[in-house]
């Protein structure tokens, strides 16, 4: 029996883990549940996005289910006290730093991609982005030019030892999957990006049957509508994964199918799962969203933190099933709300 952290969040968060958390229930594996707020949902109890009770719990609890955290009433608050620096916060002061990112066509959901359905068909890809460092940790800061001009900097940095540990996961994954990596850069352009790729191609001297390629990022960019049925691993940086895997939503269907597992090393047991998707507020509370990111998140959580393959298992292919039946909500051209998609997937679980 394990605790689960529910960290549902703001906008369509908690709408579509109370989905997840359902499904998870349906399956009666013994697992409790404790939640705490989080994000602007947080700020608004207690001033804060990350309250000290909410990291305690994340730290306490086997595993965290996360929702969403963003909240455009509080675009004007200085950025320590935004919605967004609950989940910065949480990977950093859990060290979760591998970022998997499953991307794969789902039978019957050609139609809602954004490519034909030839091309989409073929899509079955893992982005490992990392998560803890590049230009989202990096020095930040505003400066007034000699000119006069108004300035602001973000810093994009990486040691070795970052780079070597989320490659290495890249590789690691790479070898129980179809043995093909591709290294995602700007190494014509950014130093950081050089590193990157000499590290890389030290690492994979240990992984002689990986077929490694390295790829700029605009390059991967355009291959990734092009012809996406040749990745199987991608390892990339923070920025270029978070753009590459909202790109890669849209050609498996939507992004609200797409879930996420973040990792502290390669098979810890330490993790925190959430959707790739957004607080969505355009349609929070109109029970729209989506809920099969944040349910196949859950099944994630069984699989890397509680080392239950079978649940795992059960769940994705009660949410295939689902679809599969013609369960569509507004993303996926239908009309299911979000309960009633929640509704398929456990009819289908039975
Ligand atoms: P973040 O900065 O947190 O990644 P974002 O600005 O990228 O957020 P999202 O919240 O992911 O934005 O929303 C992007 C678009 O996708 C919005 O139009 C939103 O309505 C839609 N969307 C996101 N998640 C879902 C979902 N689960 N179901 C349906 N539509 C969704
Ligand atoms: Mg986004």
């Amino acid at each position: 029996m394990a605790l689960i952290a529910l960290l549902a969040g703001d906008g369509i968060g908690p709408e579509v883990t109370h989905e997840a958390r359902r499904v998870l229930e349906a399956l009666d594996l013994g697992h409790t549940f404790e939640s705490a707020p989080v994000g602007g949902a947080a700020y608004r109890q207690t001033s804060h996005p990350l309250p000290p009770e909410t990291l305690a719990l994340a730290k306490r609890a086997d595993a965290i289910l996360f929702g969403a955290v963003g909240d455009p009433e509080m675009d004007g608050l200085e950025r320590a006290l935004r919605p967004e620096q609950a989940i910065l916060g949480l990977r950093k002061a859990l060290g979760l730093f591998a970022n998997l990112r499953p991307a794969k066509m789902f039978p019957g959901l050609e139609d809602a991609s954004a490519l034909r359905p030839e091309v989409a068909r073929a899509i079955d890809m893992v982005i490992v982005r990392e998560l803890t460092g590049d230009v989202y940790f990096g020095d930040k800061g505003r400066s007034i030019t000699h000119t006069g001009l108004r300035e602001g900097h973000d810093l994009m940095r990486y040691d070795e030892v970052e780079v070597a540990r989320i490659v290495r996961v890249g590789f690691e994954m790479a070898q129980r999957r179809k043995r093909i990596l591709t290294s995602v850069d700007k190494a014509n352009v950014l130093e950081t990006s050089q590193l990157w790729r000499e590290v890389v191609n030290e690492i994979a001297l240990d992984y002689p049957e990986v077929k490694l390629t390295h790829m700029y990022v605009d390059n991967a960019a355009m291959q990734l509508v092009r012809n996406p049925g040749a990745f199987d691993v991608i390892v990339t940086g923070n920025l270029f994964g978070d753009i590459l895997s909202d790109q890669a939503s849209m050609c498996v269907g939507s992004i609200g199918m797409l879930p996420s597992a973040s990792l502290n090393e390669w098979q810890g047991t330490c993790g925190l799962y959430e959707p790739i998707h957004g607080s969505a507020p355009d349609i929070a509370g109109q029970g729209k969203a989506n809920p099969c990111a944040a349910i196949l998140s859950a099944a994630m959580l069984l699989r890397h933190s509680l080392a239950d393959e079978a649940s795992a298992q059960r769940i994705e292919a009660a949410v295939i099933a689902a679809i599969a039946g013609g369960a569509r909500t507004p993303d996926l051209g239908g009309t299911h709300s979000t309960a009633a998609m929640g509704d398929a997937v456990l009819a289908a679980l039975q």
